[in-house]
C-alpha cells in the first residue's frame, strides 16, 4: 500500500487523534459502492456498524451527507447520534428532529419529471429518480454508445426548464444529471457540523461526486478532504484521494482504532494529490477540444451571459463527451486586440462560474494574427487550396509564420489545463499543426484531428511551398478524420509523395509513429429540424411564403462563399426558365446567403456578382404577380430554417466543392415523410457520398443542372417518398452524436 510514507502517516495520526473531530461522509460511491440502480445501492451491515461506532465515539461528530431522501436515510440510520443531511442539504437531522433548510417550492419539478420519465421510457436503462426537492436522471445502465443521444435530448429538456426556473440548476453527478434548487448545496453541512462539534473542531470530508466538491471548497485550512476516484478524474478541491469504498472503510476503521486508544498500522492511507501551486490555474481536464472559434455559449466579452447554444453544430455533437469527461473547449474569443495590447486569455465555464463541467478557455488574436493567420494563411491560403480553387490562393511567408505562431499561442493556453496524458481533439484547417506543437512540449496522450473541409489531390496540395512540412507535422496526430474516402486517399497520396513515410490505406508510419486515417462523415442532430415550430416562427415563414403566391419553392441556403456555387446555381435556374418556359410563374427560387468574411474583397466581389445575376433574372423573367428569385442576404435561426426547408419543393444544394454540406442533411431531416421535397445535390459535396438517393448534379454544367432541376420539380410522389425514406435513414443513423462517439472511440483504439 503506498501513501504510508512517514510524513503522511504522521499527518493522518494527528488528525485522527484531534478532538473535537467532525466527519462528513457521502454515501453513494464513497462509503457504499455503486450498484446498477439507486435501489440496489444500500449500506451493508459493515458500513452501518462502522458509522454507528464512529458516531458513538467521544469527541467525534459523525454526519452522513447525502443526496438521498430523508426517509431513506432514516431507515438505515435510526440512531440520533448519526447526524444526517438529506437531498444535498435540503433537510438535516441533528440531535433528534428533521429541519428543512430554505423555502423550496418543488411544484415546477413535476412536469419536468414527467417529461424525463417519457424520455427514459425510450432509452433502455435510463431511470428517473424523483425526490422531494430534486429530480435525477440516472444513465449508468444505458449502454455506453447510446448515452450521447439520451443526453442531447435530456439536456435540451433540462436546459429549457432551468432557463424558465432560475431557482433550479442542473448538476452533473457520476452518470447522473440532477436538477435541484440552486439554494441547496452540501456546503451548508460544513458550518453546521462545525458548530455541532464545538470550538476548535477539525473536519474530515469524504466524497466522490461534484456535489461533494461544494463541501470540499468551504473547508478550512486545518480540515481535510478526501476525494474517492470511482470514475474518471476531474478537478477537485480535495488534497487527498482514495480509490474506492473499500479504501474509505479501511481508513475509517483505522481512525476508529486510533481513537479507541489502539495504535493500529494503517492498511491504507489517503494519497496526497499533486497540487498545482497557483490558485488561478484550473486543474487538468481529461478531454480537450480545440477549434478556431469557441462554441456560441461563451459568456465572455460583449456577450450578455445568456446561454446561446448552436443546436445543430459541433457543440451538440461534442457536449455529451465533454460533460461526461469533464472536458474543456479552447479557442479564439472572436476578439481582436491591437498588437501593442497584451493578448488576454481566460477560462470560464458556460454558466460563467465554476460549477459546471464544460469549461471554455480562450485567446484573443492580435491584429496581425487576424490579418496574417486567420484572414491570411487560414482563409486566403488553405481554404481555397483545400477546396481546389488554386487560382484564388494567396501565399506569403508572413502567413506561414503567423500560422506557426498562433499554434504556439494555442499550445501555451492548453498547457496549464491539460495533463500530458489527456485526450486532445483538434478541429479543422486552422489547427493542422496543433499535435506537433503539443508533442514538442511533451504531450503523450492521444491526439486526434478532424478536417471539416476537403483534403485536395496531390497536384493541388503540392502548390503549397510548405506542403511537406505541413503533412509531416500532421503525422504527430494519432488519428486524422476526413469526411470522405476520397479525402483520405488524397491525404495518403500526399504523405507518400512528399515524405519518406510508409503508407497504407488506413495507417501512415513515419518517424517511428503511427497515424490512423479514416473517413468519418459528420452528421447533424436530426431532431433539431423536426420539432413543431413556435407560432411566431410559423407566422414569419408564412409571411415569406405569401410573397411567393402559389409558386413552388426552390430553396438555396449557404454562407456567401465562392465555394458554394451561388452564381452558377442562379444561372442554372434562369436557364431552366428558358428551357422549360412552362415553369414561369409557377416556381420561385429563394436564396438565403448568410454574410460571411464580408471584409475580404473576394467575398465582396462575389456578393456583387450574385446581386447582379439576381437583378438580371428578375428583370428578364419577372412579372407583376411573380418574382422569380427572392434573394435574402441574412441569416435565419434553426427554427425558421426548418420551416423553410419543409416548405421547399426542392432543396437546391449545389456547391462547387464542399467538405460535407450540412444543409443537405438538414433539408432531408425537415421534410414531411408523407409529402417530401426533393434534394438536388452537387456531386462535389462530401454529402453526396452518403446521399446517393438525392438528385445528384454537376454544378459546372449549367444546362445539365437546369434539366436536373426540372426533373426534381416534376418528380412523382412515390419516387419522392422512396428517395426521401432512404436519405432520412442515412441522416438519422449517421448523426452528430454517433459521429463524435465514433471519432473518440477510434482515437482511443489507436493506442
Ligand atoms: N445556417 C444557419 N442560418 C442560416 C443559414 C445557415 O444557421 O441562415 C446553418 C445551417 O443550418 C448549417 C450551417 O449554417 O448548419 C451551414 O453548414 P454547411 O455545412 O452547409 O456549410 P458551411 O457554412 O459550414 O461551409
Amino acid at each position: 500500500m503506498d501513501g504510508s510514507n512517514g510524513s503522511s502517516a504522521q499527518h493522518w495520526l494527528t488528525l485522527a487523534r484531534h478532538t473535537p473531530l467532525g466527519i462528513l461522509c457521502d454515501l453513494d460511491g464513497t462509503l457504499v459502492p455503486f450498484a446498477r440502480t439507486p435501489e440496489e445501492a444500500r449500506p451493508d451491515a459493515g458500513a452501518l456498524e462502522l458509522v454507528n461506532t464512529l458516531a458513538a465515539l467521544p469527541g467525534v461528530t459523525m454526519a452522513i451527507v447525502s443526496g438521498r431522501p430523508k426517509s431513506w436515510l432514516e431507515a438505515f440510520f435510526p440512531s440520533p447520534h448519526v447526524f444526517l443531511v438529506a437531498e444535498h442539504g435540503a433537510a438535516r437531522r441533528g440531535m433528534g428532529a428533521w429541519e428543512n433548510i430554505g423555502k423550496i417550492d418543488p411544484a415546477p419539478l413535476e412536469e419536468l419529471a414527467a417529461r424525463l420519465e417519457r424520455l427514459a421510457e425510450r432509452h433502455p436503462g435510463a431511470l428517473v429518480e424523483r425526490k422531494q426537492t430534486t429530480v435525477a436522471l440516472h444513465y449508468r445502465q444505458v449502454q455506453r454508445g447510446m448515452r450521447g443521444e439520451l443526453l442531447v435530448e435530456a439536456y435540451g429538456i433540462i436546459d429549457k426548464f432551468v432557463a424558465k426556473n432560475p431557482s433550479f440548476e442542473r448538476l452533473e453527478g457520476v452518470l447522473v444529471a440532477e436538477i435541484r434548487p440552486t439554494s441547496v448545496k452540501k456546503s451548508s453541512a460544513v458550518p453546521w457540523v462545525r458548530e455541532l462539534a464545538g470550538a476548535n473542531t477539525r473536519l474530515l470530508a469524504l466524497g466522490d461526486d461534484v456535489t461533494d466538491e461544494h463541501m470540499f471548497r468551504v473547508l478550512g485550512a486545518n480540515d481535510e478532504a478526501i476525494v474517492v476516484r470511482t470514475t474518471e478524474r476531474r478537478r477537485t478541491a480535495a488534497r487527498w484521494e482514495l480509490d474506492d469504498s473499500n479504501e474509505v472503510r479501511a481508513v475509517l476503521r483505522w481512525l476508529q482504532g486510533v481513537r479507541a486508544g489502539q495504535t493500529p498500522l494503517p492498511v491504507v492511507l489517503p494519497r496526497p494529490l499533486n497540487r498545482r501551486a497557483p490558485e488561478n490555474v484550473t486543474p487538468s481536464r481529461d478531454l480537450l477540444v480545440v477549434s478556431n472559434r469557441l462554441p456560441e455559449f461563451r459568456p465572455i466579452d460583449g456577450d450578455d451571459g445568456e446561454r446561446r447554444r448552436n443546436v445543430g453544430g459541433l457543440v451538440s455533437a461534442l457536449e455529451p463527451a465533454l460533460r461526461s469527461r469533464g472536458g474543456m473547449w479552447l479557442g479564439w474569443s472572436g476578439k481582436t486586440v491591437s498588437s501593442s495590447e497584451p493578448v488576454t486569455t481566460g477560462v470560464v465555464n458556460e454558466a460563467g462560474d465554476t460549477s459546471s463541467s464544460v469549461q471554455l478557455a480562450w485567446v484573443d488574436y492580435t491584429e496581425s494574427w487576424y490579418q496574417d493567420y486567420y484572414s491570411g494563411f487560414c482563409n486566403g491560403t488553405l481554404w481555397p487550396l483545400f477546396h481546389s480553387f488554386p487560382s484564388r490562393v494567396e501565399m506569403s511567408d508572413a502567413g506561414w509564420a503567423a500560422y506557426r505562431e498562433v499554434h504556439e499561442a494555442f499550445a501555451d493556453l492548453a498547457a496549464p489545463h491539460t495533463s500530458s496524458r489527456a485526450t486532445i481533439w483538434a478541429h479543422d484547417y486552422h489547427l493542422l499543426l496543433f499535435a506537433h506543437v503539443m508533442r514538442q512540449r511533451g504531450h503523450a496522450g492521444p491526439m486526434g484531428h478532424f478536417l471539416h473541409i476537403p483534403f485536395p489531390s496531390l497536384d493541388i496540395f503540392s502548390m503549397l511551398p510548405w506542403a511537406a512540412q505541413l503533412v509531416d507535422a500532421m503525422l504527430d496526430y494519432d488519428l486524422i478524420g476526413f469526411h470522405t474516402p476520397q479525402h483520405v486517399t488524397n491525404f495518403a497520396a500526399c504523405a507518400a509523395a512528399l515524405l519518406p513515410a510508409k503508407v497504407s490505406d488506413d495507417v501512415i508510419k513515419h518517424r517511428g509513429r503511427e497515424t490512423h486515417i479514416a473517413a468519418l462523415p459528420i452528421g447533424i442532430i436530426p431532431d433539431a429540424f423536426q420539432e413543431p415550430p413556435e407560432p411566431a416562427v410559423v407566422e414569419e415563414v408564412d409571411a415569406l411564403m405569401r410573397t411567393l403566391g402559389d409558386a413552388k419553392l426552390v430553396l438555396g441556403v449557404d454562407r456567401l462563399d465562392y465555394t458554394k456555387g451561388i452564381p452558377e446555381r442562379l444561372t442554372a435556374f434562369g436557364r431552366m426558365l428558358e428551357m422549360f418556359p412552362e415553369w414561369r410563374g409557377k416556381v420561385s427560387l429563394v436564396q438565403i446567403s448568410v454574410p460571411s468574411r464580408a471584409d475580404v474583397p473576394l467575398y465582396a466581389e462575389q456578393r456583387a456578382t450574385i446581386e447582379s445575376i439576381v437583378g438580371r433574372l428578375n428583370g428578364e423573367f419577372g412579372e407583376a404577380a411573380w418574382v422569380p428569385v427572392r434573394y435574402l442576404y441574412r441569416s435565419y435561426g434553426k427554427e425558421q430554417l426548418s420551416q423553410l426547408y419543409r416548405a421547399a419543393a426542392v432543396g437546391y444544394v449545389t456547391p462547387l466543392r464542399d467538405g460535407m454540406n450540412l444543409v443537405a442533411k438538414e433539408y432531408v431531416a425537415a421534410q414531411d415523410p408523407e409529402d417530401p421535397g426533393v434534394l438536388m445535390l452537387s456531386q462535389f459535396a462530401g454529402a453526396a457520398v452518403e446521399m446517393q438517393d438525392a438528385v445528384l448534379t454537376n454544378p459546372y454544367y449549367i444546362d445539365g443542372m437546369a434539366r436536373d432541376l426540372d426533373r426534381s420539380l416534376r418528380m412523382r410522389l412515390d419516387e419522392r417518398k422512396t428517395r426521401h425514406a432512404k436519405l432520412l435513414a442515412t441522416v438519422e443513423r449517421s448523426n452528430a452524436v454517433t459521429w463524435a462517439e465514433s471519432f473518440l472511440d477510434a482515437l482511443a483504439a489507436c493506442r
